[in-house]
């Protein structure tokens, strides 16, 4: 161990020029701090080194260090990432990425005053639920429409609205859990709706509702099962056949559809999922869908259904603590616009990405090979560069079943430094996230977005000279 007593002391770092300097450019109080954590680094490694670095050469150690943690910090933690791994509404990976129309708006809404609720007719308050309802009324057919903080909050807020203190009756088949710990019976207790499950796990049939029903039940509810399938000895009720018994009985069916697809993707292969206007003329009183799955927008809960209950629950106060935020409603609103454009599939990305031909896909992942290999594969580390098929997927709890034809590079490194490699391109700014397939590097280009190309080719280049620079340190 070598001795701490040349490190300098704090007034003394502080009195020099760089970190003067660093004190105008940032908050002072926030560069002491990263300072004092700069000099722990140096005082760490001073523990497990040998021999006496002089002052000048510690003095010169914390400022590299300090300059590290700052430009570290100063990147913010949020940071964009480069999606490499075929699946386009990745969860982890902030699923739906914004359309041109949707980020204009939230840019103008951001930057100024709106009348997010205002009415500019009138001349006097609003509300900020009045905006999309038009829209979202137009492309799935409901009655009236109410957007909430996400999928999540929607349910939960039917679910209170409709059944606080009463019972809900949903079946055994549909008592899901989405990633991200969404769990039905959860959100049920929190509403303080009581749980009725009736069937089994794999088998429910109408006479089970029928028969569940009191006095006390307060609406039948039903889940897209959008993550799982059972498959082999099953039986779920249709949702048809849910409303007929609800309006029989006189009781409003709420479902909750998850990923609400608005435009028919049929043609893409994409066929089992229902599209929220087959959910609305179902006859199902309330159907829940979130604006950043395959709709293709911001994070938000749509609530489209009959207007008595839709207005109740404008009117409700948990409404008030799951309200959409000026933002996201301004993202919803340019990204539904998009939708009456006659172009959603080419304008909104999440359907242009799931969209994309095998084709074209090939193509391109044809064209990233080339440039890797023409700017890397002299290099000693990359010992391969492979065109292949790919199982892409749509992700975000949506055909879980669904595996959708794509095109990737498959790279195989020398020398086992696969993970390394991987791990530096995920910690640069952009972070990049790939698969890996046995010992490879498995590259899909569906989800890589204009210019991605490029960046991944500068990305695997520095990954690779940083390693390389890092094994002729350590010797190897
Ligand atoms: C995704 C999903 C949810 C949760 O939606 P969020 O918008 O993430 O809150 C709820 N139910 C189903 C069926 C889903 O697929």
């Amino acid at each position: 161990m070598a001795s701490l007593r040349n490190i300098p002391a704090m007034d003394e770092l502080l009195e020099m020029p760089e970190t003067r300097d660093l004190q105008t450019k940032y908050n002072r109080e926030f560069v002491v701090g990263q300072l004092r954590l700069a000099v722990d680094d140096i005082r760490q490694e001073l523990k497990l080194a040998k021999g006496e670095p002089g002052k000048a050469a510690l003095r010169t150690g914390i400022l590299a260090r300090l300059r590290d943690r700052i430009s570290q910090a100063d990147r913010g933690s949020l940071q964009r990432v480069v999606n490499g791994t075929g699946v386009v509404l990745h969860t982890n990976l902030g699923r739906a990425p914004l359309g041109e129309r949707a980020l204009e708006n939230l840019m103008i809404m951001g930057r100024n005053y709106n009348n997010l609720e205002f009415d500019l007719e009138k001349g006097q308050r609003g509300s900020r639920y009045q905006h999309v309802e038009e829209l979202i009324k137009q492309l799935t057919g409901a009655e009236a429409a109410l957007v909430v903080n996400n999928n999540a909050a929607a349910v939960l807020l039917c679910l209170t609205a409709l059944a606080c203190g009463r019972e809900a009756i949903v079946s055994r088949g549909q008592l899901i859990e989405i990633g991200g710990a969404f769990r039905i019976p959860d959100v049920m207790k929190q509403s303080g709706a009581q749980l009725i499950e009736v069937g089994t796990t794999n088998k429910t049939y109408i006479s089970d509702y029928v028969q569940a029903i009191t006095e006390n039940t307060g609406l039948l509810f039903s889940a897209h099962t959008s993550n799982y399938k059972i498959v082999g000895f099953c039986q779920e009720v249709g949702l048809d056949e849910l409303v007929e018994l609800g309006k029989a009985k006189n009781l409003p069916v709420v479902h909750d559809l998850g990923s609400g697809i608005l435009a028919d993707l049929g043609q893409w292969g994409l066929k089992d999922e229902p599209t929220v206007k087959a959910c609305v003329a179902s006859g199902a009183d309330l159907v829940t869908f979130s604006g950043d799955k395959l709709l293709g927008g911001p994070q938000a809960g749509i609530i489209a259904g009959k207007r008595a209950y839709i207005e109740a629950m404008k009117k409700h106060q948990l409404t008030r603590a799951l309200r959409v935020d000026k933002l996201n409603l301004a993202a919803l609103e340019g990204t539904l616009l998009e939708y009456l454009s006659g172009e959603p599939l080419k304008r909104i990305p999440v359907l242009r990405l799931l969209t994309a031909s095998v084709a074209e896909l090939r193509d391109r992942a044809e064209l990233l090979a080339g440039m890797i290999r023409a700017e890397l594969h002299a290099g000693e580390y990359i010992e391969e560069v492979d065109v292949v098929p790919v199982d892409d997927m749509v992700g975000g709890g949506a055909y879980p079943t669904y595996k959708i034809d794509g095109y990737g590079l498959e790279i195989a490194f020398a020398g086992g430094i696969l993970e390394a490699v991987s791990r530096r391109m995920r910690l640069m700014n952009p972070g990049f996230i790939a698969r890996k397939r046995e010992d490879k590097m498995l590259i899909s280009v569906r989800t890589l977005l204009n210019g991605d190309e490029e960046l991944v080719v500068t990305m695997l280049r520095s990954a690779l000279e940083a390693e390389s620079e890092a094994r002729k340190e350590s010797g190897d």
